[in-house]
């Protein structure tokens, strides 16, 4: 391609409204354009790492059986009815009318449309398992579109369904797909990591993340290095680092007044003790339902996310308003002397769902059932409040002066916790989601009647997965983790061309040998850009860096001197010279490695 016929050429300065390193880039370079917030054009340089990038994704997904197909964007209002999306999701919802006044929604995701679909075929079990994907626009009403094509409000998605007799079925395949996308991201440039995602309070570990690790992320990951995993920071597990305190043996417990402020860090100046011997105790009010107590060492952070799937309800930290009848005083909420966990140590089914938590509060305002994090076993005479404004409990111990419903982890998990499986330092990164995996199991079947007849003449329902990957997010996706100061670093794998061909001067004998190794390169069917203007050697540089081509080829008057060219990794900082005889032979061999 010559540069100087290419629809979309770079610009002098990025768009001004940038607001993310691939919106800066993919936009000054010419490769997107914006058209509204969320919605953009593709020109030509966008298109080709588009569709490169699309046929990565065709091949894992054909490897692991799945079947293309196309099905249409506009929806009949009814099909999401049936599933009661129409009413959960109706915020990102798109909707027009159509003749007739029908009502129609722009499809954000096609379940509604792949299961009443795949009922038409499936009857058997002889019609499965099943799996059928497409590659298609889809349309979400995000409330802020941002960080140029990573969030859309119109974007491209493969999405792939798969239908199974039976969950084990489901697994085996799931597992699969897992190990295609993580290829696939390979293939891509990416290195993505396997998240467990937290997927909402009411689902069980049934959905996974894959992320991809970059400085701009809007995630935070806890990684492994040693074990190659990820975890979701929101649910991460990690072992707590020692509190490093000395040994010693319960003292009695003591009543001291202390004036004081109410946060950890001034009550453990207070009293002179590390923040890891203040038990720290927060109250949290239940979604629907009444209060609840929980106690972690001073020096650690309570997770709500677990909280939340602890007890299948949402929480948010108890008003001061909340508190006032239990004659709490924030700062000096302690444990000791609750009514409610003077009876001992309970059954952990009956504070978890606070159903019984949430009764006994209805029946008496003093009932405050308490629970607490492991780490709080690990620490001997803590400090506490003592229910009174300014007066504390020293040499307070679990088990003796206090006892809790459960012990459970609660903790936020953070950089110098360690390993669960292997014990190396956890470290904390920032990571793209670059695509999810869900495992629906039968709610879409019971939606849509989707059965099958199993071996036995029996009626039972489909059991399902889906699999989603942005496929212009993923574009973004790569800029974001492929780039420096200077502008993009595109992978072979998926560069608009592999070659980037920059003549300088306008000397005859450097025109000629850059029109010869132009169209010899052409002949040899590799992908060239040729930079055929006659503009600076700074501005060809500049613009060169900013595309991103994996391969400069530089022809000038001081390199054709030596009989060469200048061979320029986009990836390395200095060049080479390489001789005209040669350099055809050594491009071909590098675009086949
Ligand atoms: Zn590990």
């Amino acid at each position: 391609m010559r540069y100087s016929k290419l629809f979309g050429r770079t610009k002098l300065v990025a768009p001004h409204d940038s607001d993310s390193i691939n919106a800066r880039f993919l936009g000054q370079a010419g490769f997107v354009d914006k058209l509204a917030a969320g919605v953009y054009s593709y020109l030509p340089l966008g298109q080709l790492v588009l569709e490169k990038v699309k046929k990565i994704i065709r091949e894992e997904m054909n490897a692991v059986g799945g079947q293309e197909i196309l099905m249409p964007s506009l929806h009949p209002v009814e099909i999401w009815e049936t599933t009661g999306r129409n009413r959960t999701a109706d915020e990102i919802l798109y909707r027009t009318k159509g003749a007739g006044d029908k009502d129609f929604v722009f499809a954000p995701s096609h379940e509604e449309a792949v299961t009443p679909l795949a009922k038409k075929y499936i009857q058997s079990y002889k019609d499965l398992p099943l799996s059928v994907y497409q590659i298609q626009t889809k349309f979400r009403n995000e409330p802020r579109a941002k960080s140029g094509i990573l969030r859309g409000r119109e974007f491209g998605m493969k999405d792939m369904y798969s239908f199974h007799t039976d969950e084990k079925d489901l697994d085996v395949y799931y597992e699969q797909v897992k190990k295609a996308y993580l290829k696939l991201f390979k293939r891509c440039g990416l290195n993505a990591y396997v998240v467990e995602a937290s997927g909402g309070i009411f689902s069980d570990k049934l959905s996974h993340e894959f992320s991809v690790i970059t400085p701009a992320g809007e995630d935070t990951i806890i990684v492994c290095k040693k074990c190659d995993t990820a975890q979701n920071l929101e649910i991460a597990e990690g072992k707590i680092h020692d509190p490093e305190l000395p040994e010693e043996k319960e003292l009695p417990m003591k009543t001291v007044k202390m004036e004081r402020g109410p946060s950890i860090e001034e009550n453990a100046a207070a009293h002179k003790v590390p923040a890891s011997k203040i038990l720290k105790t927060v109250v949290y009010k239940i979604m629907d339902g009444g209060l609840i107590g929980v106690v972690i060492r001073g020096d650690l952070q309570v997770n709500e996310t677990k909280l939340s799937q602890y007890l299948k309800k949402q929480v948010r930290t108890a008003s001061a308003e909340e508190l006032q009848p239990f004659g709490l005083v924030p700062g000096f909420i302690s444990p000791v002397g609750l009514p409610s966990v003077k009876g001992g140590v309970k059954h952990k089914a009956e504070v978890k769902g606070a159903e019984v938590g949430v009764k006994e509060v209805e029946h008496s305002s003093t009932d405050l059932p308490f629970i607490g994090d492991h780490s709080v076993k690990s620490v001997k005479n803590f400090v506490t409040g003592a229910n009174k404004l300014n007066t504390d409990l020293v040499n307070v111990n679990v088990g003796r002066d206090f006892n809790l419903s459960d012990f459970t982890d609660l903790v936020t998990v953070e950089k110098g916790f360690r390993c669960p499986k292997c014990n190396s330092e956890l470290h904390e990164e920032k990571a793209i989601e670059a695509g999810n995996i869900f495992k629906l199991g039968t709610k879409y079947s019971k939606d849509f009647d989707l059965y099958f007849t199993d071996e036995k003449g029996e009626r039972r329902l489909v059991v399902m997965g889906c699999y989603g990957i942005g496929t212009t997010r993923l574009v973004g996706t790569i800029v974001e983790a492929s780039h420096d100061d200077k502008g993009m670093i595109w992978p072979k794998s998926v560069a608009p061309y592999h070659v980037h061909l920059v003549p300088l001067g306008m000397d005859e004998a450097v025109r000629k040998e850059a029109e010869k190794l132009y169209h010899f390169l052409l002949g040899k069917n590799v992908a060239v850009l040729f930079d055929d203007r006659d503009e600076t050697a700074g501005k060809k540089f500049n613009d060169a860096d900013i595309i991103g081509i994996p391969l400069r080829v530089v022809v000038s008057s001081r390199t054709l001197k030596e009989q060469s060219v200048e061979w320029k990794l986009r990836i390395e900082k200095e060049g080479k010279l390489v001789r005209l005889e040669k350099v055809t032979g050594e491009i071909a061999a590098w675009c086949q490695a």
